[in-house]
This record gives structure tokens, sequence and C-alpha cells, in this order.
């Protein structure tokens, strides 16, 4: 027998209880894997508290990550002792996630371990480090002046922490907007340049702003995305991977037309195993075991349900990884 996470309706209301199942539980897969850590993100927040239409069946086990170690596997691809990471592809929304001591799933979503990774430094990363390397790869190929400072907003998250590290270890002028004053030094450490108040950006303004960004990794949507394309330089390019403040925007066709500025949306669920593996190998390369460490908290399995509010309240900071054997 092992523990999960279940989430589950009783008598009308949404349950969030942990539960002893065995592996004969497990749905369909070629894979099974003995987790060692999931983690935390935004969605899984939204999962938890039922407050977003994530979960499509219940009974659920949520966490949309995993890292852990292949127990058993009937595909040529994984053999027993592999270590793995298993991130988005719908588990923890269609499929059972990362809340648990095992967990079965298809071959083609996993994705070798870094051989210079540990398990916990996977899950340090999890969905929101792949999609803020997705959101710089991005930027990457589209192009941008990449003399000017670039912006990631919701910079005290999950997505937003790591896409300030990976890019000031590129090199890159980093600005990180908060809206909270305690993380300025924790960004600084990071690797932000300069630090902007998120309300600078999401003000309603002209059509065009004097342009200042080179590049935006935007987690944030709603009127701050619309205040970056405003802002944009000449051909700057903004990655929109969130919608942390909100899912609707207002723009005008100034800033695309007069600009050449490009907007790229990044997704990070059903994104190829190739690109993965090759954000992978980047993220190994980028982050250091101490930073991301500085990023991290790590809490047990029953600390879910009261972390999913706190995210909701965008109070966690950085990234926080689930011990499921804790
Ligand atoms: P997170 O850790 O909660 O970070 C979100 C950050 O956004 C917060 O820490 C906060 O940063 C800022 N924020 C929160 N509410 C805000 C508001 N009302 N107005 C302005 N800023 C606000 O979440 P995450 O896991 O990093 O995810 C960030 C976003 O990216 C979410 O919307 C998530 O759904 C999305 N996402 C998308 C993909 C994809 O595949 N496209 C993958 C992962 C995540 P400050 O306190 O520093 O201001």
């Amino acid at each position: 027998n092992f523990r999960a996470l279940v989430l589950d309706h009783v008598d009308g209301k949404l349950r969030a209880e942990i539960k002893s199942l065995k592996i004969g539980d497990l749905p369909e897969g070629d894979v099974v894997i003995r987790v060692s850590y999931s983690s935390l993100n935004y969605k899984d927040g939204l999962a938890v508290t039922g407050r977003g239409k994530i979960v499509r069946s219940y009974p659920m086990i949520p966490g949309i990550d995993l890292a852990g170690v292949v127990e058993s596997s009937n595909s040529p691809k994984f053999q027993p002792g592999d270590p793995v990471i298993l991130t988005g592809w719908e588990i923890g929304e269609k499929y059972w996630g990362g809340y648990s001591q095992y967990a079965r799933a298809k071959a083609d979503w996993l994705v070798p371990l870094p051989r210079s990774m540990e398990l916990k430094h996977a899950m340090s990363i999890g969905t929101a480090g792949l999609t803020a390397m997705l959101c710089v790869m991005a930027l990457e190929e589209h192009g941008f002046p990449t003399e000017r400072e670039v912006v990631v907003t919701g910079a005290g998250g999950g997505v937003g922490s790591i896409a300030v590290a990976i890019l000031s270890k590129l090199g890159y002028k980093v600005v990180a907007s908060t809206g909270r004053k305690d993380l300025h030094s924790y960004l600084k450490d990071l690797g932000a340049h300069d630090i902007i108040d998120r309300e600078m950006l999401s003000q309603d303004g002209r059509p065009l702003e004097t342009q200042r960004w080179g590049a935006a990794v935007d987690t944030v949507g709603g009127k701050t995305l619309a205040g970056l394309l405003r802002s944009l330089s000449y051909r700057g390019t903004v990655a929109a991977c969130g919608l942390a403040g909100g899912s609707d925007f207002c723009t005008s066709v100034f800033p695309f037309i007069l600009r050449g500025v490009k907007l790229v949306g990044v997704e990070s669920v059903v994104c190829p195993v190739e690109t993965r593996i090759q954000a992978w190998d980047r993220l190994s390369h980028l982050l250091s075991g101490d930073i991301l460490d500085r990023i991290t908290e790590v809490h047990p399995l029953s600390e879910v349900p009261r972390l999913s509010e706190e995210i909701l309240k965008g109070r966690v900071r950085g990234r926080i990884v689930i011990d499921v054997n804790a």
C-alpha cells in the first residue's frame, strides 16, 4: 500500500484527503514510477481548491509534476532504476498526478533526469521552471534587441523566479516586476539588476509608451500584458505564459504595426518531448543546486491543501517542492 492525496466530492463538497491505495488502483500506463518529489504550481492551487476548472474527473490525484525512479516498465525506453521527470501531459487534471508515492504513466511522457541533476532539484524547477525556460527559448527564437532590459512579471512566483535566474545567468539585464517589497533582496540575489513595482506595469496608458523593454516574460496577463506591449522596444518580443493577474487583455494594433513587436504564446503541457529534453538539458547547466535551494521550500504531502490557498493569494515565494514520502 502507498499514500496519495485524493481529491473527491463528499456530500457535494470538494475534499482533499490522504488515502491508502494499491498499485492496482493506478490507471493504465506502461511505466510505474516510485515518486520522490512533486511540486506546487499555480494550476495545482486551482485544482486542489476547486477554484479553477482544472480537474476533469473525480476521484483525482492532483499534482501536475513528479520526479522519481522507474519501478517497473513495459517500455524499452525505460528500465527499473532510471530516474525520470514527468510534467504536464494533463496529469493532475485528466490523469492521476504527482501527489502520490507511486504513479503509472506513459513512457512517451517521461524525460530522463539530466545527469548532473538531483530529483529534488528537478521539482524545484518543475512545470514552472520548464515554462520559464520555454519562454526564454521563445524569446531567443523570435529575436529581440538584446542590449535592452528584459522584464519578468510575477517575478516573486515560481515561473518568475526561475526566469529571473536563467536570464541573468545568460547575461541579460533583468528587471524583476513584483508587488512584494520584502522580495527585493531575494530577487537581486537571483540576478535581477533592477526591480519595478508591478503597479507601474498595469496602469492604463497611451497606445504607445516610451520604448523600454527589449523583451518580457509575462506570467501575469491582463492589464500587465497590455502595458508591456505598449512599452516594448522596436522589434521587441513578449513571451506570454500566465494569467495570475487576469486572462483578458485589451490592446491596440499600434505596437504591432508601428514597432513590429511580437507576442508569443508559451505552453508547457503538451510541448513535444524533444523540446522538453533540450529545455531540461539547458536548465541543468544554467541553474546550480545552490540557486535552486535558495528558490525552494520543501513541504510534506499534508501541507498541499494549505499551500494551495497560499499560492492563489500570491503569497508563495519561488517554488514549493512536495516530499511525498514525508
Ligand atoms: P505563482 O508562483 O503563484 O506566481 C505568480 C506570481 O504572479 C505571484 O507570485 C505574484 O508575483 C504575481 N501575481 C499574483 N497575483 C497577481 C495579480 N493579481 N496581479 C499581478 N501579479 C500577480 O505561480 P506560477 O506557478 O509561477 O505560475 C505563474 C502563472 O503562469 C500562472 O498564471 C500559471 O497558470 C501560468 N503558467 C502557465 C504555464 C503554461 O504552460 N503556459 C505553465 C506554468 C505556469 P509578485 O508577488 O512577485 O508580484
